[in-house]
């Protein structure tokens, strides 16, 4: 006598199936070089462990049948071996990566504006302060993991401006780009990326109206120069929820988005987390 199919089996082998790609997040591209991320593979053990990088708690997310620390490396880290201190079951071990070098490069500005360049002696302590406020925004670390760590751009556009960039403004050289910049038109909307809390809204002298999303575990993304502002603090947004339009607000040359990344409170290369890099390249 043949048995009859085991629909009871199968449902719940597709249902496990479900249940692990629900937890097992897709991981950034591993790019272990100053302002890239390291995906550092931790090991089965069952107890989830806890990583630290310089000192700071790093995300540790579930991948496959494992556990991975994925590390926000700074752009003024030193090429070579880099450590983290992992903690597990009671137990304590280092675990090394390897940060490779990377030249990024170099872009010649001019502006005519002097106000561009070099801000007027009355806006530092202003300045001074929102530096302070966004740094802040920036290493906040909730608890939790990322709903996801590959998105889809906040904005449609062209990238015109890439992360690590190494800025000469007038003959001068500034601090590099620590953003991506997408050169949408003025009033095109910006989405969540991902589901997070609005952790803070200013408008700022550099930066204008700005937004910052947590998404937890360390992962704050921040949304520059926009024109309109369409959510307020501490409120908590889905996956392609508005956040606002697309602006010059600020100190920007014309309308574009800077969006940056920031993780274990170092801001890294948004691209990494892209969901199809290859083709956000391609639209440059
Ligand atoms: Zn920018």
């Amino acid at each position: 006598m043949s048995r009859p199919i085991p629909v009871r089996g199968l449902l719940a082998a597709c249902l496990l199936a479900a249940a692990t790609a629900a937890e097992a997040v897709a991981l950034p591209r591993h790019h272990p070089v100053p302002g890239g991320v390291a995906v550092v593979p931790l090991g089965s053990a069952p107890e989830r462990p806890a990583a630290r990088y310089g000192g700071r708690p790093v995300l540790v997310v579930r991948a496959g049948d494992g556990w991975t620390a994925v590390v926000g490396i700074p752009l003024t880290a030193r090429p070579g071996e880099a450590r983290l201190a992992v903690a597990q079951g009671g137990r304590a071990r280092a675990v090394a990566f390897r940060i490779r070098p990377h030249r990024y490069p170099e872009q010649r500005l001019t502006l005519k504006d002097p106000k561009m360049v070099t801000p007027p002696a009355s806006a530092l302590a202003r300045i001074r302060a929102e530096t302070a406020r966004l740094r802040r925004g920036l290493a906040h670390r909730s608890p939790g993991v990322p709903e996801r760590l590959r998105f889809p751009p906040p904005a449609n556009g062209p990238l015109s401006s890439r992360f690590g960039l190494r800025r000469i403004l007038n003959g001068k050289p500034r601090s590099p780009h620590r953003g991506l910049d997408i050169a949408a038109p003025r009033g095109a909307p910006v989405r969540a990326p991902a589901a997070g809390t609005v952790l803070d809204v200013g408008d700022f002298y550099f930066t204008g109206r700005t937004v910052l999303l947590d998404h937890g575990g360390g992962l704050v993304t921040l949304y520059c120069h926009l024109e309109r502002v369409q959510v307020r603090k501490g409120q908590r947004l889905a996956a392609g929820a508005r956040i606002g339009t697309v602006g010059a607000s600020g100190r920007a040359t014309g309308p574009h988005l800077h969006w940056a990344v920031a993780l274990n409170g170092n801001l890294v290369d948004p691209v990494l987390f892209l969901e199809t890099p290859s083709a956000a390249v391609a639209a440059r």
